[in-house]
């Protein structure tokens, strides 16, 4: 059990972030819900995760893409025995049209971020002698997509990132670790569906199968549970020695 355990998942309001803090919820962990926007919903959300498992759950805003309110998330929890970076946008286009600030918005909010907030949360974790860091990856932090080059060089730059906290943390009761998912199905992948039904003409199914997940061997997505499901597994007894390595649940993409 992860009770008395302070979880800080960023960008956690809703998709994958929401997904890994229910589950450590599950667990009995409290957790901190991020976000940087600070709506009545937001704090909703974590109103509900408290009163659904019985934990303690609050929300803090902070934009990942500032370093000084990344810092100041941690430092306003107070605590933090588990930290999720998870926050993460995109944008798609060629590198000779890709907008610089979509470039320096992707580096600091999926890469950059996940700096500043581990530089403050491991002293934390020394001080409680156990500490958990798990950085949400992508397929794209192991291999390349045309037209992403902002998003998968933050990707393969926070699975190097993992790597040296492992190493800097290799002797001590904490753990550095990477989930790299293929497509989730999330609200923001949901959105994509109609757009490229009609773009291609094609029905759901099809749209699916050969647009959507047609990097994805499996040809079904991951579900948000299911990528809360190896968060939990990192924060347990069994991975103790998991550390430095990245976990896809890809559904074969990495394999092809
Ligand atoms: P989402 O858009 O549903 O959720 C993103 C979350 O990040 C939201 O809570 C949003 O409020 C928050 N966020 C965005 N900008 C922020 C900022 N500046 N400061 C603080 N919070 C901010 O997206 P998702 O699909 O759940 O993605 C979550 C993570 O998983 C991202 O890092 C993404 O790259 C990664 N990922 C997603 C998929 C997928 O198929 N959905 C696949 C691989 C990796």
């Amino acid at each position: 059990s992860l009770s008395g355990k302070t979880a800080i998942i960023t960008g956690s309001t809703s998709g994958i972030g929401l997904g890994i803090a229910r589950a450590l919820a599950g667990q009995g962990a409290d957790i901190v819900v991020n976000s940087f926007s600070d709506s009545q919903e937001d704090h909703g959300i974590a109103e509900g995760i408290a009163s659904e498992f019985g934990v303690k759950a609050r929300y803090v805003q902070a934009d990942m893409s500032k370093a000084d309110q990344c810092r100041a998330l941690v430092e306003t929890a107070g605590a933090c025995d588990i930290l999720v970076n998870n926050a993460g946008i995109q944008h798609v286009a060629a590198i000779d049209e890709f907008p610089v600030e979509k470039w320096d918005a992707i580096i600091a909010i999926n890469m950059s971020s996940a700096f500043h907030t581990t530089a403050v949360a491991l002293p934390m974790m020394r001080k409680a002698g156990w500490g958990r860091v798990i950085n949400v990856a992508s397929a794209h932090g192991l291999t390349a997509s045309p037209y992403k080059s902002a998003y998968v060089t933050a990707k393969h730059g926070i699975v190097g990132m993992t790597k040296v906290v492992a190493l800097e943390t290799a002797e001590e009761p904490i753990t550095a670790n990477a989930i790299c998912p293929g497509y989730v199905h999330t609200p923001l992948v949901e959105a994509q569906i109609p757009d490229t039904m009609k773009k291609y003409d094609l029905s759901r199914e099809d749209a699916l199968r050969d647009v959507i997940l047609q990097r994805q061997p499996s040809k079904q997505f991951a579900t948000v549970e299911q990528i809360g499901g190896v968060a939990s597994f990192l924060c347990s007894a069994a991975a103790e020695q998991i550390t430095g390595t990245t976990i896809s649940v890809d559904g074969g993409w990495t394999a092809l």
